[in-house]
């Protein structure tokens, strides 16, 4: 069968010419202790990994136009499953040639599947086997999700790493809720394997839960390698139960996992709980930080965070970090950022997003030329030394 899509369908002499898609495939380049480096090859482009995607909730990276993230490093984007099929609707992104053409981003973007966001956003949520239903916290419209429905959405959307439809409980939860969300998780796992089908060129990536406890995160591993998938996320942390414990698992959890395939952390993190993520395995990270921290005046540098309201940066000429190479660094004062913060110019989020975002793509390369170089320990003691320092002194 002929396969083709928008874009990759081109027409020339009235001739329609199709083009073999581009098998999803994860090449693994170097390893340093568990710490690997590699790259995610798919139709739309290479992801270096270990990568970390910026979050694009409603189709926007906030405060940034998609040429801007892509300047920032960043190889990929993750849509919302939840958000977009409240509003503007799944259906009505299809009708106008998808997720990718819609918000104007040609790389390969990754969407969630809604559970998450399902259990921590909406109201009046009723759970079954079946799936969840719940109300819009939009216009209050009732909604069903479930394995089949998330990825007929994530479908519509056009992504091409479409996750797995699953539950996971907040932390601390009590074992026999663990265990019995994490089966239920495993049976949608497989009933999301049923529905998403052979779709060459798009990837469908397994979601471990278990909490913390070693041997549900074994089942659930065991589980989802039996049904097969094209990479696996590690659900369920970074859910409230604080750095040293998702450590503690991530020293077990994603051993558990293929080596062969990509590991995605979801929901994480802070930058030193990204360098320690990547330390014990971890290939790829989302998180909404860097962009919701700079709407809030937070930046973040090699020598930890700055906020940029203190009056402390009213006349400081010097820029966030002189080291950095991004626009809000290379051209604008402490002191302008700390105008346009208290003034609430739309400028002030542009610019600490930016910077954010940079910061963060910068570890991610860091991080893999250190990998590649066989010297990620020196790099990660780097890294921890700069930031015990702290913020550059007051003029
Ligand atoms: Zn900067």
């Amino acid at each position: 069968m002929l396969w083709s899509r928008a874009g990759f369908t081109g027409k020339s002499g009235g001739m329609t010419q199709n083009i073999q898609p581009q098998r999803f495939s994860f090449s693994l380049n170097a390893t340093d202790g568990k710490a690997r480096t590699g790259v995610i090859s798919t139709p739309r482009g290479e992801i270096r990994t270990p990568a970390f995607m910026p979050v694009g909730t409603a189709a926007t990276v906030k405060a940034m136009m998609p040429e801007s993230v892509r300047a920032t490093g960043a190889d990929i984007l993750l849509g919302n499953t939840y958000h977009l099929m409240l509003r503007p609707t799944a259906e009505r992104i299809a009708n106008l040639g998808g997720l990718h053409k819609f918000m104007n981003w040609e790389r390969p973007i990754l969407t969630d599947s809604g559970g998450f966001q399902v259990m921590s956003l909406s109201e009046l949520r009723k759970l079954t086997e079946k799936g969840v239903t719940f109300r819009s916290h939009v216009d209050g419209s009732k909604h069903e999700l479930t394995p089949e429905r998330s990825m007929e959405i994530q479908k519509l959307l056009g992504s091409d790493i479409v996750m797995c439809f699953d539950e996971c409980p907040a932390l601390p939860a009590d074992r026999g809720r663990i265990a019995e969300s994490m089966r239920l998780s495993m049976r949608w796992a497989a009933r999301s394997k049923e529905a998403f089908g052979d779709r060459p060129g798009y990837a469908l990536f397994g979601i471990q839960q278990g909490g913390l406890e070693r041997d549900f995160r074994e089942e659930s591993a065991e589980a989802l390698k039996e049904i097969g998938f094209d990479g696996y996320a590690l659900g369920g942390l970074a859910v409230g139960e604080g750095q040293e414990a998702m450590f503690d698992t991530l020293d077990f959890a994603p051993d558990m996992l293929p080596t062969d395939k990509p590991r995605y952390l979801m929901g994480v993190g802070k930058p030193d709980d990204i360098v320690g993520a990547v330390k014990r395995g971890i290939d790829m990270m989302d998180c909404v930080l860097p962009s919701r921290s700079g709407r809030t005046g937070q930046a973040w540098t090699r020598r930890g965070q700055v906020n940029i309201k203190n009056a402390r940066h009213a006349d400081d000429p010097r820029p966030l970090d002189e080291h950095c190479t991004c626009p809000a660094c290379r051209n604008y004062s402490r002191a302008y950022l700390h105008h346009v913060f208290r003034s609430h110019e739309i400028i002030s989020s542009m610019l600490l997003t930016w910077h954010n975002l940079h910061y963060f793509q910068e570890i991610m390369q860091g991080m893999r030329d250190a990998i590649a170089g066989g010297r990620f320990a020196a790099w990660e003691k780097e890294f921890h030394d700069t930031r015990a320092l702290g913020d550059i002194e007051p003029l």
